[in-house]
């Protein structure tokens, strides 16, 4: 049996990974093994767009392990921050939290319940608000004040111009799975020396089976009683590329699957090397500007292991907007204009280099959990995965593609008789 696989990130990697041992593998990847988890690799590795885990990455964390790696995995309590008129405050112990000048403390209280009540929701609690608008839903719960003074700022530095589209639903998943925090900050994971190691293992395992990866862009997906992916026979495809390109491709077939569209957001991402800091010690700062955040990778893992200290402006936007179409040295330019806020010139920026993703993630609009998109299209032979598979929700993550990786190779398995 032979299957192509469209698209080696985690999704991709993490089912060729469990069918190898039963299909002969053809990997098409058009870019970079990674996709968007990949690293610039000068001296050391270093994740293009910046990257952390989570103690309840399960698969992740599992397959971290099979793979020899678990020895380097490090677990460290980070210190974030959030900017109000220019400044960054920190935000993670209850005395940091109470000084925070850009909220009342009544708001302060009223956050901290609706957290409560966020841990203590189900699956089916989020469901039922997943019509209802993010705007709609916190200025009802927790009023005018809070949704300006605290969540717009992270909205729009999460979801760019589309946050008034995102569902209540997805706030209250997400403040659940991310409000469990340790007294003095939350604690993050990390391979230490990049997560590029997890795809060379991944590459290397996959290598020994019936598995080829070849660097190629698929341009051409068709059924004609067999599968042709670039003119080449399968019996099956596994597409794991983000869904719009697919309908690029081959819009009938996309049609024809039953494949819902999602709204994606994109990823516009500097990361810049530089003698000074921009916060003494906080790893993530949530601010206003172009980029709606700064993330030092150097106060997570120890600047001796780069020898620079290393910081992404983080930035997320829609796939149609002046940010995704710019030249790379126009956005560079305005990031690090931006920057001067925070106390640092352009002239302490030793390097900058820009990462832009196109469909990063889905803006997980109002409606959307009625549009995931399942294992098993309407076609038969012909299988999706990834970023918009229900593991990627509330958060695409790591963990979500290697969970919807694994998931679709038991339906594939199944179907296939194994
Ligand atoms: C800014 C940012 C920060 C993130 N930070 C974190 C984090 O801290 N922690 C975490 O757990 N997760 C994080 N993530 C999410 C994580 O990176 C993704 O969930 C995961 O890497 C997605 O893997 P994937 O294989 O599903 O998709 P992708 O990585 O998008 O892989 C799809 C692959 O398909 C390829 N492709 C596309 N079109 C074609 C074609 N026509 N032919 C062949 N190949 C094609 C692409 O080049 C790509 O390599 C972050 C994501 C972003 C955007």
């Amino acid at each position: 049996m032979k299957l192509a696989i469209v698209g080696a990130g985690l999704t991709g990697l993490s089912a060729a990974y469990e069918l190898s041992e039963y299909f002969n593998l053809k990997i098409f990847e058009k870019d970079n093994i990674g996709g968007l988890a990949s690293s610039y690799c000068p001296s050391y590795c270093i994740e293009k767009f910046y990257h952390h885990c989570f103690r309840r990455d399960e698969e992740l964390l599992n397959l971290i392990k099979r793979l020899g790696l678990g020895n380097k995995l490090v677990w460290r309590v980070v210190r974030i921050g959030q900017e109000f008129e220019g400044k960054i405050y920190p935000m993670n112990t209850l005395y940091e939290i109470i000084r925070y000048p850009g909220m009342k403390l009544l708001d302060k209280i009223k956050l901290a319940f609706f957290t409560l009540k966020c841990r203590k929701m189900k699956y089916s609690d989020f469901k039922k608000y997943d019509e209802v608008s993010v705007l709609d839903g916190i200025k009802e719960d927790l009023g005018e004040d809070l949704l300006n003074s605290f969540f717009l700022p992270l909205l729009r530095s999460k979801f760019g111009n589309q946050y008034g589209e995102v569902s209540y639903s997805w706030l209250l998943a997400r403040v659940a799975i991310r409000s469990n925090r340790k007294r003095n900050g939350e604690e993050l994971g990390y391979l230490r020396h990049g997560f590029q190691q997890l795809f060379d293992r991944l590459v290397a395992k996959v290598e020994t089976g019936n598995v080829e990866i070849v660097k190629q862009g698929v341009y051409k997906v068709e059924n004609c009683g067999k599968w042709k992916v670039n003119g080449e026979e399968f019996d099956a495809v596994l597409w794991t590329a983000p869904v719009p390109l697919l309908s690029d491709i081959n819009r009938e077939l996309k049609s024809k699957s039953g494949i819902k569209d999602v709204k994606y957001q994109s990823s516009v991402c500097v990361l810049l090397s530089s003698d000074e800091t921009v916060t003494e010690d906080i790893y993530w700062s949530n601010v206003n500007c172009t980029f709606g955040a700064v993330v030092e990778h150097t106060h997570f893992m120890p600047f001796e292991d780069y020898g620079e200290n290393l910081i992404y402006l983080a930035g997320y936007t829609h796939p149609e907007s002046k940010l995704m179409k710019c030249c790379e040295k126009d956005v560079i330019k305005m990031y690090l204009r931006d920057l001067r806020k925070f106390g640092m010139e352009e002239k302490e920026v030793r390097w900058a280099k820009l990462f832009r993703a196109k469909y990063s993630g889905p803006v997980y609009e109002s409606g959307y959990l009625n549009k995931i998109t399942p294992y098993r299209t309407k076609i038969k032979g012909f299988y999706v995965a990834g970023i918009t598979s229900k593991p990627n929700y509330p958060e695409r993550s790591m963990n979500g593609s290697v969970k919807a990786g694994m998931e679709v190779a038991e339906v594939i398995k199944k179907d296939f008789g194994f």
